[in-house]
C-alpha cells in the first residue's frame, strides 16, 4: 500500500541545480544567495526589505529583539498556534498572555484582543492560520505594535494586498514542510530599515565592538539559493493548492464537517486543509483510521498553549484542537493521491 505523508516538499531539478551550483562555488556561508533571497522575498510581499535567517523562530525573537522588548513586557499571541510562537517570547525574556481564537477563521479573534491589552503590552504575535490571513483592520486598528507571523501564509492576501506587508515586522520559515522550503530557514521583512538595521545587527556575533548580546542566526548560501528556486515556483504552487483545496471542498461537504471558510476579505492559501469533526473523542480514531490506511492526516495544532502554560481554558483554542484535522495538501500530491485520501477519510469517520 502507498503511504501519503501529512506533508512533503515539492523539490526537482531545479533546487538540485541551484544548490550544486553554491556547492561549486566553494562559498558556502551567508553571501550573495542570501542578499538575493532576501531581495525577492521583499519583492514578492511587497516591502522595502528583508534579513534572512536560520528559522522561522529565530525571526521571531529578533523580531521581539528589535522592537526592544524584554523582561517585564507583555506580548500578546492565540492560544491555538505552535509552541514556536510562545518560545521566542520567553526566549526574549518577556510575558506571553494568551488570547483566543476566532472559531470560524481560527486566526485571533479581534473580539478578544482588547480585554487583554493592559499597560505593559508591547505587541501582538498576529499568524495567519493554515494559510488564512487574519482580521488585519480591526487588529491593527488597536494600536498595538503587530509582528505578522506568515510561516503558514506567504503567498496569501488580505483586501488584495499581500501578507506580511501590515505590521510592523513580519516572518516568515521555510522549514520542510512550509509553502516554500530550504530545509530550516526564516526571513523578518519590514518596510523600516531601522528595525531591519536591528535585525541584522543580532543575527551575526562576529566583528563588533560593543558587549551586546548577539546571536548566530544566520542562514547559508546551500539554503538560500534552494529558497530562490523554490520562490520562483511560488505561483505554481499556490494554483495547485487551490485546485486540491477545491477538490476536497466538493467532495467532503455533504459529510457535516466544518471545511475551510470562504471570505471575500482574504485570499487564502491552503496551507493546510483543515476539517472540524464532530465531537472531541472522533480525532483519535479518525487520525488511527487513516494511519492504517496508509493516509497521514495530523492535529494541525499538536496541543493548544493553555496546556503548556497552565492558563485558563480558552474555549475557542480548545475546541478547534479537540475537533480539528489536517488533510495531507501539497504541490506535489498527484490527482490519484487527492482521490486516495478522499476515499480514506471517508471511510475513517464510519462508525
Ligand atoms: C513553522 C512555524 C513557526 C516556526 O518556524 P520554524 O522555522 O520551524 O522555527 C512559527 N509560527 C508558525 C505559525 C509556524 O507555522
Amino acid at each position: 500500500m502507498e503511504w501519503i505523508p501529512h506533508s512533503r516538499p515539492t523539490l526537482g531539478e531545479e533546487e538540485v541545480g541551484a544548490v550544486s551550483r553554491v556547492i561549486r562555488s566553494g562559498r558556502i556561508a551567508q553571501g550573495e544567495e542570501v542578499a538575493r533571497f532576501e531581495q525577492e522575498m521583499a519583492r514578492r510581499v511587497g516591502v522595502k526589505g528583508g534579513v534572512a535567517v536560520s528559522s522561522g523562530t529565530a525571526a521571531l525573537h529578533l523580531s521581539l529583539l528589535a522592537l526592544k522588548i524584554g523582561p517585564g513586557d507583555e506580548v500578546i499571541l492565540p492560544g491555538y498556534v505552535c509552541l514556536s510562537v510562545l518560545n521566542a517570547i520567553r526566549q526574549a525574556g518577556a510575558t506571553p498572555i494568551l488570547a483566543d481564537i476566532d472559531p470560524a477563521s481560527y486566526n485571533l479573534d479581534a473580539r478578544d484582543l482588547p480585554r487583554k491589552i493592559t499597560r505593559k503590552t508591547r505587541a501582538v504575535i498576529v499568524p495567519h492560520l493554515f494559510g488564512l490571513p487574519a482580521d488585519l483592520e480591526e487588529i491593527l486598528s488597536l494600536g498595538v505594535p503587530v509582528i505578522e507571523d506568515c510561516a503558514q501564509g506567504l503567498g496569501g492576501s488580505y483586501q488584495g494586498k499581500p501578507v506580511g506587508g501590515f505590521g510592523h515586522l513580519a516572518i516568515f520559515s521555510f522549514y520542510a514542510t512550509k509553502v516554500i522550503a530550504t530545509g530550516e530557514g526564516g526571513m523578518v521583512l519590514s518596510d523600516s530599515e531601522a528595525l531591519l538595521e536591528r535585525v541584522r545587527d543580532l543575527r551575526g556575533y562576529d566583528d563588533q565592538d560593543d558587549d551586546e548580546l548577539r546571536y548566530n542566526y544566520k542562514m547559508t548560501d546551500l539554503q538560500a539559493a534552494l529558497g530562490v528556486a523554490q520562490l520562483k515556483r511560488l505561483e505554481f504552487f499556490l494554483s495547485r493548492r487551490r485546485a486540491i483545496a477545491r477538490r476536497y471542498a466538493e467532495a467532503l461537504a455533504l459529510l457535516g464537517w466544518t471545511l475551510p471558510q470562504e471570505d471575500p476579505r482574504r485570499q487564502p492559501i491552503y496551507y493546510r486543509y483543515v476539517v472540524g469533526l464532530n465531537g472531541g473523542a472522533e480525532v483519535e480514531r479518525f487520525l488511527a483510521a487513516c494511519l492504517q490506511q496508509g493516509v497521514g492526516c495530523r492535529r494541525p495544532v499538536y496541543r493548544p498553549l493553555h496546556h503548556h502554560l497552565s492558563a485558563p481554558v480558552l474555549p475557542h483554542s480548545e475546541e478547534a484542537w479537540q475537533r480539528n484535522v489536517s488533510l495531507p495538501l501539497y504541490p506535489s500530491l498527484e490527482e490519484s493521491q487527492v482521490e486516495r485520501v478522499i476515499q480514506v477519510v471517508k471511510k475513517a469517520i464510519e462508525p
